[in-house]
């Protein structure tokens, strides 16, 4: 049966919710299809902080998040509901290094100081970011999703036949879904656990990545999210105690703020990764569908600016 919608959205992850958002503030009228809402999404278990982590390809990434960060600041600056507030970001190297790739998407950055460092790193950046708490975030774009007119159904779709029959423009949002969906065999899974624990005095977010893997340390409202597993072709969406071992093991090197974590809470997603993401139009069953997928280990980082690029296809398509 057809839709009376301008556009039907599958997925209700951040992607979907931000195509919506940016959809519905030009006029058009949205609906969501999706199988899984907030806060059952990926999407729910990041951090999330804006960071350009495991997505390609980079030149794109830059413009893509760079402008997501516009977005962003504005939210932190404008709407405390948002649950987006500034941060100051250090990303530890056990080498010395240059220039970071993404160094034209932020407005400054300085290598860290020697007392930025802790032991076995000689080198970081700094740059202030804008963190997002996932669960007030999420819960904020369901509500101005909402509130602009966009309606989601939970459905889920096995074939785009069955959502192009029901709307001629289809936007597809539906991140690691999308390996069955499209027969995409480029998007697979980048397995990542992380520990959420009580806030402390700890105020500044930590990244680095060594030989021993992804650490991460996210000071939200309420709590701070402490990471994490970066594991390709996992497909285990269960919590795994050695992991959490680790987790807790590698942020107590990173400062003795964590030496003794109370832990509230342990969540696993699937990143969506792909060589590069896919945001392209493609003709199909009668109709159209614009992909959005394969974010990575940045779909908050992307998703503002992709989402823009998603409306310039859209608007393309209705000419
Ligand atoms: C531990 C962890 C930490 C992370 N930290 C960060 C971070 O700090 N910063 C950052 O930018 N990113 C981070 N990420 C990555 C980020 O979470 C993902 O890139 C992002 O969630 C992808 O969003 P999405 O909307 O594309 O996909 P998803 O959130 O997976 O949403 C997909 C949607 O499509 C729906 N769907 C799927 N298949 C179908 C179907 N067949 N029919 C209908 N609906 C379907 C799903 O139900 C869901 O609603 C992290 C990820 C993890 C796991």
């Amino acid at each position: 049966m057809k839709t009376s919608f301008d556009a039907l959205i599958l997925g209700a992850g951040v992607s979907g919710l931000s195509v919506g958002i940016v959809l519905l503030k030009q006029g058009y009228s949205v609906e969501i299809w999706a199988k899984d809402v907030p806060p059952h999404t990926t999407s729910d278990v990041a951090a999330a902080l804006w960071y350009p982590y495991l997505c390609n390809p980079r030149d794109k990434a830059i413009t893509w998040s760079k402008n997501t960060h516009d977005y962003l600041k504005e939210f932190a600056l404008s709407d405390p509901r948002s649950g987006c507030m500034m941060r100051s970001f250090i990303e530890l190297f056990e080498e010395p290094v240059g220039e970071p790739w993404w160094a034209d998407a932020v407005d400054a950055y300085r290598h860290a100081l020697p007392d930025e460092l802790p032991p076995g790193y000689v080198d970081g950046y700094q740059t202030d970011v804008v963190l997002m708490d996932s669960e007030v975030y999420m819960r904020w774009l369901v509500d101005v999703f909402t509130e602009l007119g966009g309606v989601i159904t939970i459905r889920e779709v096995s074939e785009f036949s069955e959502a192009c029959v029901a709307n001629p423009v289809v936007i597809n949002c539906t991140g690691l879904g999308s390996r069955q969906l499209c027969g995409d065999a480029r998007v697979y899974p980048v397995r990542g656990q992380v520990v959420r624990a009580a806030l402390n005095s700890f105020s500044d977010i930590v990244v680095s990545e060594t030989a021993s893997g992804l650490s991460l340390i996210a000071p939200r409202i309420d709590d701070v999210v402490l990471g994490g597993t970066t594991q390709a072709n996992n497909w285990n969406t269960e919590v795994d105690e050695e992991d959490t071992a680790e987790i807790l093991r590698k942020v107590a090197a990173l400062s003795p703020a964590f030496t003794d974590v109370n832990v509230l809470d342990v969540k696993v997603g699937l990143r969506p990764a792909r060589d590069e993401v896919r945001l392209e139009t493609e003709q199909m069953n009668g109709g159209v569908v614009i992909h959005n997928y394969g974010h990575g280990g940045a779909g908050y980082t992307l998703s503002w600016g992709c989402a823009q690029d998603v409306l310039a296809l859209f608007e393309g398509v209705l000419q």
